[in-house]
């Protein structure tokens, strides 16, 4: 299947009907904490518009995301002291899509320090809160 699904689990997110640790929302878009962090304070920022991955978001809508995802890194790298931000996308199976909302992963990056690899073990709810409020915290200084 290569069309959207309304019940994708961000989907549910962002209605509220699945829990998620929350950074930022806006009329366009949604961030939240990865639950299976590659990096502390790992985001995933989401439009609230339906759209499956990079290849059938309608261009405003990608347009209007963008600044989000922009002042979530920002945040991000402020919040967790990082000396890099990296960036990143994945559309459909071969592309390592598994979430079919499209969202892009802010990966908060310091010197020296490789990504961890994907275990799929969940981390704390406090430590994702923890990460969060920080994030938070920087957002508010964003300009
Ligand atoms: P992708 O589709 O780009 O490969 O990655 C999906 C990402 O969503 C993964 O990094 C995974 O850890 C994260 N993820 C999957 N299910 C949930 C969930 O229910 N809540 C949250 N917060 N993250 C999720």
């Amino acid at each position: 299947m290569t069309t959207y699904d309304p019940n994708n689990i961000f989907a549910k997110i962002i209605r509220g009907e699945m829990p998620c640790t929350k950074v930022h929302e806006d009329d366009v878009a949604f961030a939240f904490m990865d639950i299976m962090p590659r990096a502390d304070g790992h985001v995933l920022v989401i439009p609230k518009a339906a759209a499956r991955n990079i290849l059938d978001i309608a261009p405003a809508d990608l347009a209007a995301l963008m600044p989000s995802v922009q002042k979530v890194a920002k945040a991000v790298k402020a919040g967790m002291k990082a000396d890099g931000i990296t960036l990143q996308q994945f559309s459909e199976p071969a592309g390592g899509q598994v979430v079919f909302h499209i969202h892009f992963h802010v990966l908060p990056r310091w010197d020296g320090i490789a990504l961890r690899p994907h275990t799929g073990a969940m981390e704390k709810p406090e430590i994702l809160e923890a990460h969060a409020a920080k994030i938070r915290a920087a957002l508010a200084d964003v300009r």
